[in-house]
């Protein structure tokens, strides 16, 4: 702790500007009602902490998960002047020498987080991987990538809504809205199933192996397509290693509208590379139309934004798509075994944009054909 350990608590009794100071931020957070302690046109001088005050600390406490004390110590201080920030406040970005921090920057961490970029712990201190992630965040979305968060990322971050983590009232109303603005995915149920798991790593590439990389693209997804409003489900963690049909068993009892298998190749030969997407098909008359359509957006998706060779899409009798009850595609998402491939496979920017290709994708085939963009662009909820 540095000097600020010696800060004295402000308490019962106490007086004076210290003491105004807490009932503003209490009185800004709607903890002191009017009419009671530390009223707007209070005299500085005459500012006390009386009971009212204390009740108020104590609720704050309670609620930040603080030691409740009914004190204000340089944690709870340092938690009232944060907690005193909400998102839109003020131009949040980057300061290497005095870090913003408050409950607006936390706010923006987990809804990067919630929409699958990596932007560092959630701490309420805007450092540099937050600015990594936010960058991210507006390449993906069109937007100028300066790294500060202002009113048009801003705008972007509401229309993509967020899904509902827990029972926090302010989150239950956000997503209240989002279902209002009418964003075409909600409903929707879509299975996403990380290749191999548990005992069985896949291909490794050095200390990577194919299932943590395509556990880590599925969580991508999920985030995109749960922001998207749609509902998303995993078919497993990443120390289960479920057979073919137990995957598809789980898609069909949860009653999905899609699923998708992801994976990435290896072959003998170094030149291989690519990504290539299956659909249940024998080749010859019986295939799924829907399927067929999907796996086509999806890898003309990827193959447009990532650069990534166009392998094509192919018809297979693969139990993983033979027994699945609704549209299931597997796309098979470059070559670890090709030095190119596997260097971008490897670069967690690239996983984001595929994660942008594939909810793009679903976009476009959920979406009344007339309302179609060209491939390569993007629709956020709410515009169309
Ligand atoms: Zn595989």
């Amino acid at each position: 702790m540095g000097t600020d350990s010696r800060m004295r608590p402000l308490g019962p009794g106490d007086r004076g500007p210290a003491v105004a100071d807490v009932h503003a931020a209490l009185r800004s957070l709607g903890l002191l009602p009017a009419g009671t302690a530390g009223a707007e046109d209070e005299p500085l001088e005459q500012a006390v902490y009386d009971p009212a005050t204390e009740l108020a600390v104590r609720h704050f406490q309670q609620v930040r998960g603080l030691s409740v004390d009914g004190a204000v110590g340089e944690e709870t201080y340092r938690a009232l002047s944060e907690a005193r920030w909400s998102l839109g406040d003020r131009l949040l970005h980057h300061d290497p020498e005095r870090p913003i921090r408050g409950d607006d920057v936390t706010n923006l961490q987990d809804r990067l987080h919630e929409l699958g970029y990596d932007a560092g712990p959630v701490d309420g201190v805007f450092g540099p991987e937050t600015e990594v992630g936010l960058r991210a965040f507006q390449r993906d979305y069109g937007l100028t990538s300066d790294g500060t968060c202002g009113p048009a990322t801003l705008r972007a971050l509401r229309q993509l809504g967020r899904k509902v983590t827990g029972g926090r009232p302010q989150l239950l109303r956000q997503s209240a809205s989002f279902l209002e603005s009418g964003p075409h995915l909600i409903g929707r149920r879509i299975v996403v199933d990380p290749g191999h798991g548990g005992g069985d790593p896949g291909f490794t590439a050095g200390e990577t192996t194919e299932a943590d990389l395509v556990l880590d693209l599925a969580s991508r997804i999920e985030g995109r397509l749960a922001a998207a409003g749609a509902t998303v489900y995993l078919t497993r963690g990443r120390r289960q290693n479920p057979t073919a049909a137990e995957r598809t068993a789980f898609a069909n009892d949860a009653r999905a509208d899609l699923f998708l298998s992801l994976h990435m190749d290896a072959h003998g030969s170094e030149h291989a590379r690519g990504v290539s997407s299956y659909y249940y098909g024998t080749g010859s008359g019986a295939s799924s139309t829907v399927g067929e359509q999907f796996a086509s957006l999806v890898r003309r998706e990827v193959v447009v934004r990532t650069g990534l060779l166009d392998l094509g899409s192919h018809p297979k009798t693969w139990d993983l798509l033979r027994m699945s009850r609704m549209p299931a595609v597997r796309l098979d998402c470059g070559y670890l075994s090709h030095p190119v491939d596997r260097l971008l496979l490897l670069d967690a920017r690239l996983r984001s944009t595929v994660a942008s290709a594939v909810l793009a994708a679903v976009q476009r085939l959920f979406l009344p054909a007339e309302a179609d963009p060209p491939t390569g662009t993007f629709v956020l909820p709410g515009r169309v």
